[in-house]
Formats: C-alpha cells, structure tokens, sequence
C-alpha cells in the first residue's frame, strides 16, 4: 500500500503519517519525490484497510499496491487448485460438466434425468432441494426429503451429487447428503454462510452473485479458504445488465479474469444466464472456449412441467447435442472430457 501525501504536505504531516503507520505495527518507508513524498507500507499480515490512512492531515490518497485477497490469489499459489468432487477433479485438464433438474421434485423425476445425464456423459448431478425462490408462492424445494432422493439416486447411478445449502441452519444437513455444498448467487455475500461451508468438511461450488464484482466474488471465496477449506470452484453464472434478451448477462469475461488472479478453477452455468434453453448451447461454447473448467447446466424430461425453470432446461436430447459439441471443442483448446464416472 502506497500513501501518497498531497504537494503541499508539511514535514510533520509526513512524520505524523509515519508514526501513524508504525502504531499499526507497519513499516513506513517515506519515499521523496521532485513534488511530493509517498510512503509505503510494508509487513502487513493480513488486510490493512485505506481508511486508516486516507483522513490523516497532508493525505492526498491512498492506493492498494497489492490485491485485498491473499490465499485465492495466484501469488499465494501459483498453480491452479484441482478440487476433488466424489473422485471428480475440477480444475485440472479434463473440462467436467455437472447437469440435472433445477430442482428435486421427486424420486422417479430425479431418477429419470439423473439416468438421462449420465448417459449422455456427465460428470456430476445437480438438484436443489433447498430452492432459493424470488416469490415465496413458488416451490421451495422438497428439504430433507429431496437430499435424501438425491442420495439414494447417487448411490444407484454412482454419480456424485452437488445440492445448495441455502442458509446456516441447512448447511450441515446439505454438506452430509451431498457430495458438493452449492452456495448461491443470492448468499455470495452472506458471510455467516460462507464462514461455515469454510468448516462444512465438502468441497464448495461458489456462485457469481449477480451484482458482484470480480473482486467481491475472490473476497466471498477468501471467507470460505480462510476457515481451512481450499476446495472452492467457483461459477459466473450471469450478472444483471441493461439486456433485456436473456434473464443475465453471461460474463464470459470474468472466466480468464478470475483464472489470472487466483488459483481456483471457475465453470459457467449458461442456464441461469440465458434463462432460455435456445442459448444455452452456444453460451456453453463460449465458456469452454474462453477456458472455464466446466459447465453447470440444468435439464428436465417434462421442462413444461418443471416446478422450477423449466423455460432454460434442455432436454435430454439437448444435452447430448451439447456433450459432443463440447467434446469436439475440447482438443481445440487442449482440454478433455472423460468418459462416463460410476457404476
Ligand atoms: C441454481 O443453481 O439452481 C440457482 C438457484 O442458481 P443461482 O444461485 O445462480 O441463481
Ligand atoms: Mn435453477
């Protein structure tokens, strides 16, 4: 960090500065310029926040050298984090593709899509059994009954399972039922949340909130590695924009954005971006090909019948079409994508 003291500060405005630092436990290394005199900071641990500094007689501004994040970042570690989901690994050559319903809604319905999937060659099933609503009218999920649908069907199909644990109270209960604890879009900020799936024992898929900067996710994900978890993935799921022609706007561009800063590896969910099945093939492509690890995208036998976004489910049919397009991709971009997991 870099205090630059304004031209006109006075020599005991610079000691002062100084001193100020040093009462931090921070070392203060004034460096004279032809106009003006900037401090830098050194010896921090941790975070040391601007503020401290920026109200100080003779301060002109303060500026972050470094990043405000320190273990999800590249600096901290430099090769990329491969997170291990039920013997599926996210962030290493193979791109892993992880589909299902948006929702549990029933055992036959789970057992049906999950079988579907499967077959047309993904990795990881997902289903909500806690549904994060924007009406409280809609479905909520199935609850405990859903994550034990979920379970049984896993231990069917040998497909490992990603749920999301929607609050405290459920986080545990998720974190045993399912191979993956999901935290949504909307709780990227809720940090009592993110301090306890840091200690849940699970891995964690980590939602873009649709509001939230780059910065602001890699700070959400510092929450969750901070309490010992380094097993993050994290997911662009769209973000809020003036477009009118999807539900979100896909960030493709937050994909090497994020890959630069820090370790973790990063999928896209084209599903909840598009809000429409007809995109969500060809968002899918430019996710791969921009260098997501993976793809989150949601499927439905009966999409007319789904309780929850069935406008943006493909059907399996589509799911398979989108497989081999992946597949064909994946040499281009010297990735892979491996066969069929489980029994
Ligand atoms: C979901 O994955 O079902 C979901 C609710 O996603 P998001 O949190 O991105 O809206
Ligand atoms: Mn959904």
């Amino acid at each position: 960090m870099l205090v630059v003291m304004r031209m006109d500060a006075k020599e005991e405005e610079i000691q002062g500065a100084v001193r100020k630092i040093e009462a931090h436990g921070l070392k203060a290394h004034p460096i004279p310029g032809a106009q003006r005199t900037a401090i830098g900071i050194t010896g921090n641990i941790g975070i040391v926040e601007p503020v401290l500094f920026e109200s100080l007689p003779g301060v002109l501004e303060v500026i972050q050298v470094s990043h405000p994040y320190k273990l999800v970042s590249r600096e901290f570690k430099p090769e990329t984090t491969v997170v291990e989901v039920g013997g599926v690994r996210i962030g290493g050559h193979d791109l892993v593709v992880i589909a299902g319903p948006c929702s549990v809604e029933s055992y036959e319905q789970t057992l049906r899509i999950a079988k579907a999937v499967k077959e047309g060659g993904a990795h990881l099933l997902r289903g909500g059994a806690y549904k994060p609503r924007t009406s409280p009218y809609s479905f909520q999920g199935l609850g405990l009954e859903g994550l034990e649908i979920l379970a049984r069907v896993r231990e069917e199909l040998g497909l490992p399972v990603v749920s999301e644990a929607l609050d405290i109270d459920v986080l545990d209960q998720v974190a045993e039922f399912s191979d993956m604890v999901q935290i949504g879009a909307r709780n990227m900020q809720n940090y009592t949340l993110l301090k306890r799936a840091g200690r849940c024992g699970r891995p964690v898929l980590l939602k873009r909130g649709m509001n939230a900067t780059v910065t602001e996710l890699l700070l959400a994900a510092e929450y969750i590695l901070d309490q010992g978890n380094d097993q993050v993935v994290l997911c662009e799921r769209g973000i809020r924009t003036f477009a009118d022609h999807t539900r979100n706007t896909l960030d493709v561009s937050a994909i090497p954005a994020v890959q630069r800063i820090s370790h973790l590896p990063i999928i896209a969910d084209p599903s909840h971006a598009a809000g429409q099945r007809d995109k969500v093939v060809a968002l899918s492509r430019s996710s791969v090909a921009v260098g997501a690890d993976g793809l989150m995208v949601e499927v439905h036998d009966a999409p007319e019948e789904a309780l929850s976004d069935g406008n943006q489910a493909l059907s399996p049919g589509m799911f398979v079409d989108l497989m081999v397009e992946i597949r064909n991709l994946a040499p281009v971009l010297d990735r892979g994508v491996p066969s069929r997991v489980g029994s």
